[in-house]
């Protein structure tokens, strides 16, 4: 189980983080759930911020977290996967509250 905050936090370490991956031994990749050496990660993009963020090898998107950052498990990128891009996420009760409501306050707001 990971909380909404969690994986808010965690979504941090996938930009700006060429210095982390490069530190880490593993990466994972949120997007299509792979984890790799992350040595692998050749490619970089520029943000504004100055820094550069590492593209996944195998599918392009820049979804990756190192493991000096975040233990790099299948159940953590499925989680991240599942909150980010199917905006479903695994959620402990507390945090499944707190989004129910945010959601109803969205869904009232779409209907006005
Ligand atoms: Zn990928």
């Amino acid at each position: 189980m990971y909380s909404i905050q969690h994986l808010k936090n965690s979504h941090k370490f996938a930009f700006g983080n060429k210095t982390s991956i490069q530190n880490s031994h593993l990466c994972g990749c949120f997007q299509c759930g792979l984890i790799f050496q992350a040595s692998k990660v050749t490619n970089w993009t520029k943000e504004k911020i100055l820094k550069e963020t590492g593209w996944c090898p195998y599918c392009g998107i820049d979804s990756l977290i190192g493991d000096v950052n975040q233990a790099i498990t299948p159940n953590f990128l499925e989680a991240m996967k599942d909150f980010w891009f199917n905006g479903d996420a695994i959620l402990d009760e507390n945090s499944f509250k707190t989004y129910k409501s945010c959601e109803s306050l969205l869904n009232d707001w779409v209907k006005r």
